[in-house]
């Protein structure tokens, strides 16, 4: 059997944040440890007043007694917000150490599991403070483990062994608490012995009180405003695909020029599948299947994979290529193109590539100030796709007004998912007291949406995923927007709600601006006949 600690994400059908529910403030912490020594350690490292620590005593009988009387006097744990089982642990696996720590994400006594959905947010935050931690299972044994136990829990998953949290959880689960669980490794069974292994660990659970205090302040019931649009678009969806295919019809390895999207959770799922990416064309073999990414590629590239026989897979999002043709275009008919973009970002170069000796970079208002062109009368204007709508608004109403005659794009160069994330997260962003975007650091539309959100007053953070979060941004957070980059899988969004479920119970409201149907059709060399 598995149960949920908190059982706590609920989709709310009302779009109304303030009146979702009303948040409970956080409270304070309160540590359940097992022994006197752990309970002395945890307490010399709390750095706030109001944090306590209670000392259950040892094995599962006495845990589950003295638990069950604490959390049954609801008075006394009415000001604590949440509550930590600290202690320590044996280790299972060889890459543990004493003094290393493990968040329990799930308590198993062999019968009964628990599960906990904030482990990784919490082992993120030890990991800040300089501790090595990591999230996973921990098994809670009858008696002290023996070696062959040892090999055989850990054949099953287990990364420590204790003898008492699986019972303090099953008595805490009545107080509705978020819960956590910290264990610090004293005896590895592989390393060095007992006492010295104790001392390390009591060191580290002293070093992980504070850090403890902060997960406390960051609990509390909260609604997750999501933004929709969010989350991959069609050009992205397309990119992987063309991968996913290349690898299916020619097998590994398929090489990747530059990231094929910009996202590290992808590509890393594409490397394990076979993808190689690369940098440049020279570290590709000759002969190999080369796929060129969604940001696109200059025809000096092109022409240099020709020459080396490459088989090359173009998963250039369609939209890019319009701005390619564009760029091509009014540099066949004698206009200077004014390219509104950043510089060095891999979709800029593949442009400006196109009529190098005809293109010119501007990137704010001032560099329109120093442009000086050979013919005023002809020049004309193409963006990058994933620019925030309103800085990129700035830079091209200070060349109109620069050169009045100046032509614009055919259609929009904003790409539609640009649009519509942007305007997305500032439906969000004006009632949420904190935006959390969910993209790479090297993705354009995604660092946009940061900055559109803090355009609004907003503070935001851009977030690979659960464990980039800071558990100080959300200490008395009740509104947290949500949203990702085109580039970022839906399934990370997921996994940010649930981490945030760990903390107390979420209600998630869907804002939707606008929905989306485009889709981009394959390549002839990854159709299926
Ligand atoms: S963000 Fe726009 S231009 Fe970029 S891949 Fe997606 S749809 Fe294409």
């Amino acid at each position: 059997m598995t149960e949920t600690i908190p059982q706590s994400i609920a989709v709310s059908e009302a779009d109304s944040p303030a009146g979702a529910h009303a948040a409970e403030p956080a409270g304070g912490l309160l540590v359940f440890a097992p022994l006197r020594l752990e309970a002395s350690a945890v307490r010399r490292g709390f750095t706030q007043a109001g944090s306590r620590v209670e000392r259950t005593g040892m094995g599962v009988t006495r845990a589950r007694k003295t638990a069950g009387q604490k959390s049954a006097r609801e008075s006394h744990l009415g000001s604590f917000g949440g509550l930590v089982v600290m202690g320590t642990a044996a280790g299972l696996t060889a890459d543990l150490h004493p003094g290393d720590l493990v968040v329990a994400a799930e308590v198993s006594d062999g019968e009964t599991s628990i599960t906990l959905p904030g482990a990784d947010l919490l082992a993120a935050g030890l990991r800040r403070a300089g501790l090595n931690a990591r999230a996973g299972q921990i098994r809670t044994v009858g008696k002290l483990v023996r070696p062959a136990q040892r090999a055989e829990l850990a054949a099953q998953g287990f990364l420590a062994a204790d003898m008492e949290t699986s019972a303090l959880l099953a008595a805490l689960a009545s107080s509705g608490r978020p819960v956590a669980v910290i264990r610090a490794v004293s005896d590895s069974g592989f390393g060095p012995g007992m006492v010295s292994g104790g001392l390390a660990a009591l060191r580290s659970l002293r070093a992980a009180a504070p850090v403890a205090e902060k997960w406390a302040a960051a609990c509390q019931e909260r609604t997750v405003l999501l933004a929709g649009p969010r989350s991959f678009c069609a050009g992205v969806e397309r990119a992987i695909e063309i991968v996913e295919r290349a690898l299916e019809l020619r097998g590994a390895p398929v090489y990747v020029r530059k990231q094929i999207v910009h996202n590290t959770r992808v590509v890393a799922d594409l490397e394990q599948r076979g993808a190689v990416f690369v940098d440049e064309l020279d570290e590709v073999p000759d002969g190999a299947t080369v796929v060129f990414s969604a940001h696109g590629v200059s025809p000096a590239v092109r022409t240099d994979a020709s020459d080396r026989s490459l088989s090359v897979i173009d998963a250039t999002c369609p939209l890019v290529s319009k701005v390619h043709a564009e760029a091509r275009r009014f540099a066949r008919e004698g206009y200077t193109v004014a390219l509104i973009g950043h510089a060095g970002h891999e979709e800029v170069e593949g442009t400006l590539g196109e009529a190098p000796d005809s293109t010119v970079l501007v990137q704010t208002a001032e560099d329109v100030a120093r442009l000086s062109v050979p013919d005023p009368a002809k020049v004309a204007y193409l963006m990058q796709t994933t620019l925030a709508i309103d800085e990129a608004a700035d830079v091209s109403g200070a060349l109109r007004e620069k050169f009045p005659q100046m032509r614009a794009p055919g259609s929009d160069d904003i790409c539609y998912a640009t649009t519509n994330r942007q305007a997305a997260v500032r439906a969000v962003a004006v009632d949420a007291e904190l935006v959390l975007v969910a993209g790479s650091k090297n993705s354009s539309n995604s660092v946009r949406l940061v900055e559109r959100s803090e355009r609004e007053g907003t503070p935001a953070h851009l977030i690979d995923g659960a464990a980039d979060i800071d558990l100080s941004w959300l200490a008395g957070v009740s509104v947290v927007g949500l949203t990702a980059g085109a580039s970022a899988p839906p399934a990370v969004v997921s996994e940010i709600i649930t981490a945030l479920s760990g903390l107390g119970t979420v209600t998630v409201t869907e804002r939707v601006t606008t929905t989306e149907s485009v889709q981009f059709g394959l390549p002839r060399e990854v159709r299926r006949s």
